[in-house]
């Protein structure tokens, strides 16, 4: 027998579990096809950061996402009863004495970072830090784990989640029918995965792999505190850390590659000067796009079909602001920003 949902959502990393959010908030029905891969979703770090610790710069609508983050992690917490949010503010490391000085450059002068850059410096014990650390406020780690444990059980629970790979060829757009299941729209939430997405194979979407170790410190550090020089660090419940991660935007390679390994053990042994166990080594592919904004909506011939993707090296604060704005334009016809327009780089910019 046909089923009716309102909803076929293809994905299970970021975007999916932020706009199937949306979704259960709204009592819409819907349902997630996931093939259980771990994407770039479960391997990344969970970090939540406003700001750009290369050169001490935010981005585009950070302020706004940070709270959308802390109001929908609320929500998330009435009906999976776990709190996703790790209080555990980034520490980033200065090389030197000027980059002291650029930071509160940039906290006199530029009055949104003001609210991000704390002007109090600190030492951490245990890493070598010897011009010391400056604090990002409202930075934070979201327990990456524990997010799709229980994010995709609730989808089970519900019987929301079908664990199968989406095949195409299956769908049939003139019925928006796809297996016995008749839906009202349908989203594409695939990652780097959507090159094999028929509909949706012209969108300039580019993978940048990112590897990261798991390791164990012979002397603990900090585990209230995220620790940032080239890569991030922290401890997490597993009596390991995490240190990564890469960024590699030429190899689309399957595997660990040993190169990026080498990279992350030459980071962390300059300020880790303890033995420690190098236990793991994972990798992802984000999925990006060259002017670091998403790619948000309609398809352009099927006016129930849509996208959402490229959300970079920020998944989690784009995931979600950006899977509200999505849900305001489907179901309320609220305009998107053009930023995030789906056919913006096309020859004919058609949406
Ligand atoms: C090492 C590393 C560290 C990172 N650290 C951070 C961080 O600290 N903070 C942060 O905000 N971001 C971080 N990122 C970036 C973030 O992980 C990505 O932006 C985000 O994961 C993209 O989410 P997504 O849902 O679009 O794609 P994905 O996470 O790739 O999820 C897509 C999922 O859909 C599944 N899928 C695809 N096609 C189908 C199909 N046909 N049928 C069924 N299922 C399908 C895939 O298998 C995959 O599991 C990191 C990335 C990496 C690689």
């Amino acid at each position: 027998m046909m089923k009716t949902k309102g909803y076929i959502i293809v994905g299970g990393g970021y975007a999916a579990m932020f706009y199937a959010h949306r979704l259960i908030k709204n009592n819409k029905s819907f349902v997630v096809f996931y093939d259980g891969e771990r994407g770039a979703s479960q391997v990344s770090a969970g970090i939540i950061n406003p700001v750009v610790l290369k050169k001490f710069t935010t981005f585009w609508k950070a302020a706004e996402q940070i709270s959308a983050l802390e109001e929908t992690l609320e929500e998330m917490k009435q009906y999976t009863k776990e709190s996703f949010l790790i209080k555990a503010p980034i520490h980033r490391i200065f090389h030197d004495e000027q980059e002291k000085k650029l930071w509160l450059k940039k906290y006199d002068e530029n009055p949104k970072l003001k609210h991000f850059l704390s002007p109090n410096f600190s030492y951490i014990e245990g890493v070598e830090n010897p011009f010391g650390t400056g604090m990002v406020e409202h930075s934070a780690r979201l327990d990456v784990n524990n997010f799709f444990h229980s994010m995709l059980g609730y989808l089970q629970e519900q019987g929301c989640l079908i664990q199968e790979k989406f095949i195409y060829d299956r769908l049939d757009m003139k019925q928006s029918v796809y297996d016995g299941i008749r839906f009202k729209n349908i989203l594409f939430a695939e990652g780097i995965k959507v090159r094999e997405n028929p509909y949706f194979n012209d969108l300039d979407i580019r993978s940048n792999k990112g590897h990261h170790i798991n390791i164990k410190l012979s002397k603990a550090v900090d585990s209230s505190l995220t620790i940032k020089k080239k890569h991030f660090l922290f401890s997490n419940e597993q009596e390991f850390c995490y240190y990564g991660g890469t960024y590699d935007r030429e190899n689309t390679n399957e595997g660990i590659d040993e190169k990026a390994v080498s990279q992350l053990e030459q980071g962390l042994s300059e300020f880790y000067k303890h033995d420690y166990e190098l236990l793991s080594a994972h990798y992802g592919f984000r999925p990006t796009v060259k002017d670091r904004r998403p790619l948000v909506g309609r398809h352009r011939y099927y006016d129930n079909m849509f996208i959402f993707n490229g959300l970079g090296a920020r998944g989690i604060l784009n995931g979600n602001y950006f899977s509200e704005l999505l849900y305001q334009n489907i179901e309320h016809n609220v305009p998107l920003p053009e930023e995030v327009g789906v056919y913006r780089f096309n020859a004919n910019n058609q949406s």
